[in-house]
């Protein structure tokens, strides 16, 4: 009844009303399934410096193809997988289809060029967390990459277990972002006992850019405490050339947005050449 209601609506809220349906019939099986056929890819989108515009990394974004319900957004599936325990295998998987890459991305990004990886808290408390990360770590390209782990603020880990994951993972090269930053319910406290390299201002702040006469003063204060904290900004969601000037004049140092680039499958995104540019007043 359900494919028949998705081909019958034929449309993209029909289709969902099938994913739906159909994830909540058997959601194990579902993702268990297109792991093992090949129905998850990912895709990458550029981050830029926000002086020159020039490219410093990429986040990966994963994406399923569902045969019977076309494309699910990841917001969507990240949520099942991590009810049904699949967090760890799924992320597996995204690190395989990461490592087929490399060898390609590489040659399109220099070294040192930052990979953004988005990780759910329920991989971070898994007994199997460390371990992942470094045979990742080992699966890429040598000293080629570095890797940012993408946590948002509702998912950080009770303070001592924090404390201590994030200094192994520095110790082991990796950096740390908080993700949608102003989207959680953390206290402001975690950021001044946690050492994380990046911000990421979430998308909510950057769309109301251009959009009041004054600027949010929460966005103000936002980048004020980023830069006493000595945390790279990263803005997500940037849409217009405005709020891209915005932030490179408040020193925002990294831009990521549909104004830069979509992101983008592999091929497309190595074929990809920045078209963007700001006046420098
Ligand atoms: P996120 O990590 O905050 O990723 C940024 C999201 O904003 C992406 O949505 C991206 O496509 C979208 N975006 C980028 N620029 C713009 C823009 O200019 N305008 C608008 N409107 N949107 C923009 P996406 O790919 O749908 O991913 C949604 C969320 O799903 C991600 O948010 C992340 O939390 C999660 N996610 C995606 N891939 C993975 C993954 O591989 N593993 C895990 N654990 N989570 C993932
Ligand atoms: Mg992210
Ligand atoms: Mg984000
Ligand atoms: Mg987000």
């Amino acid at each position: 009844f359900a494919l028949l209601f998705g081909l019958l609506c034929g449309s993209s809220i029909g289709l969902l009303c099938f994913f739906w349906l159909m994830m909540r019939a058997n959601p194990r099986k579902e993702i268990l399934t297109g792991i093992k056929q090949n129905q998850f890819h990912v895709v990458y989108q550029p981050v830029v410096d926000s002086k020159d515009l020039q490219m410093r990394g990429v986040e990966v974004l994963m994406r399923w193809q569902h045969p019977g319900a076309g494309a699910i957004p990841p917001d969507a599936f990240i949520n099942f997988a991590e009810a049904q325990q699949l967090i760890v295998p799924l992320t597996l998987h995204l690190f395989d289809l990461i490592r087929r890459d490399a060898p390609a991305l590489a040659k399109r990004l220099p070294p040192g060029s930052k990979l953004g990886i988005n990780i759910s808290p329920g991989h971070l408390h898994a007994d199997s967390f460390k371990d992942d990360m470094r045979q990742f770590a080992a699966s890429l390209p040598p000293d080629h990459f570095q890797i940012v782990l993408e946590i948002t603020e509702r998912d950080m880990l009770n303070q001592r277990e924090a404390t201590r994951l994030f200094e192994w993972l520095h110790l082991e090269g990796f950096e740390i972002a908080v993700d949608d930053f102003g989207t959680g319910h953390s206290a402001l406290i975690y950021l001044e006992h946690f050492t994380m390299d990046y911000l990421k201002i979430d998308r909510g702040f950057v769309s109301a850019i251009g959009m009041e006469t004054i600027t949010s003063p929460v966005l103000d204060a936002v980048l004020t405490l980023a830069r006493r904290l000595n945390m790279v900004t990263v803005a997500e969601g940037v849409e217009t050339a405005e709020q891209a000037k915005w932030l490179r004049d408040h020193g925002v140092n990294l831009l990521q947005g549909y104004w830069i680039s979509r992101p983008l499958i592999l091929e497309q995104f190595l074929s990809w050449k920045p078209d963007i540019h700001l006046d420098s007043e």
